[in-house]
């Protein structure tokens, strides 16, 4: 099966190639597929968003592709679930991880380490045409810190502390954030569906 990544978020694009390597007879990008859409993310739910992502792509695909599509995101339990969908745009539409993170942090400041809880959700959507669409649910736990740590990642990695290995994952090596990520637990569930089918 050949696969098409839909999404134009470069990082989320090497994380999903490095983890799928080998799995799939092809693994494109949209860039190298000559796809330049951007899918507008109104859904309520990542698992939404994603299917929307993945059938849009889809319907300009080559036939012999398939689609996978992420939409991910941070739920802060002290802010009610937020930013949640609204992750990439927390601090407004231009998609500024370093302004989404200053924002976290003010809304958060002051409060005690042990309620500074939280967790990435990564919703998974592998779309192909005559059958069903298969969803995956991926999360990892973690909590926000008080300042950024780490160079490595994107988005909020810098503050978000994974608990298990003492580290943000902004501090992981790629290979080490895509051991244990949301990313890959979805994708893992991807493909126990894809292998029963
Ligand atoms: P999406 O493109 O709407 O799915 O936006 C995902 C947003 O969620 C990103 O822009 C990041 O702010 C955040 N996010 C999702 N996955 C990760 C991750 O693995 N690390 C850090 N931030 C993430």
């Amino acid at each position: 099966m050949k696969l098409v990544i839909a999404s134009n978020n470069m990082h989320k694009v090497e994380e999903i190639k490095s983890i799928l390597a080998g799995k799939f007879e092809a693994i494109y990008s949209l860039g190298e597929m000559g796809i330049d859409i951007d899918v507008v993310e109104d859904g309520v739910t990542f698992a939404e968003n994603a299917a929307k992502k993945a059938h849009e792509i889809l319907a300009v695909s080559p036939g012999d592709c398939a689609v996978i599509a992420d939409d991910s995101g941070l739920e802060v339990d002290a802010l009610g679930g937020a930013p949640g969908v609204y992750s990439a745009r927390f601090a407004g539409e231009g998609h500024d991880d370093k302004l989404n993170n200053k924002k976290l942090l003010t809304l958060l400041d002051g409060l005690e380490f042990e309620k500074r809880t939280g967790r990435f959700v990564c919703a998974m959507v592998l779309a192909a045409r005559g059958r069903e669409d298969i969803v995956s649910l991926g999360i990892a736990d973690g909590k926000i810190l008080t300042a950024e740590k780490g160079m490595g990642g994107f988005g909020y990695d810098p503050l978000f502390l994974y608990e298990p290995l003492s580290k943000t994952f902004a501090e992981l090596s790629a290979d080490e954030k895509n051991a244990i990520s949301h990313r890959r637990k979805a994708l893992e569930g991807i493909l126990e569906k894809l292998a029963n089918i």
